[in-house]
């Protein structure tokens, strides 16, 4: 193995481990798995620019709220039920 392939190996690696993470983080690892693996820099930029799965728009005030939230964080009405994914 040359010094340049282990260059690449490590620079994919890189992007591969961080779209993995915000994957993750957003509900999406699969999502984040696979563009990091197959686009790699390209891949963590779309799964950066990708929807989060675990904020959705609360009902009465329109603003985002984690998905498993009893009320809303912005305006502490009741959203339980509510929220649709
Ligand atoms: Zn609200």
């Amino acid at each position: 193995m040359d010094s340049e392939m282990v260059f690449w190996l490590s620079f994919y690696g890189v992007f591969f481990v961080a779209s993995s993470a915000i994957g993750a983080l957003k509900g999406r690892l699969i999502a984040g798995l696979l563009l990091g693996y197959v686009l790699g820099p390209v891949g963590l930029v779309i799964i950066l620019l990708s929807k989060d799965k675990r904020m959705l728009v609360c009902p009465h005030c329109s603003q985002k709220t984690h998905r498993h939230s009893y009320y809303c964080q912005h305006c502490e009405r009741k959203v339980y039920g509510c929220l649709q994914s």
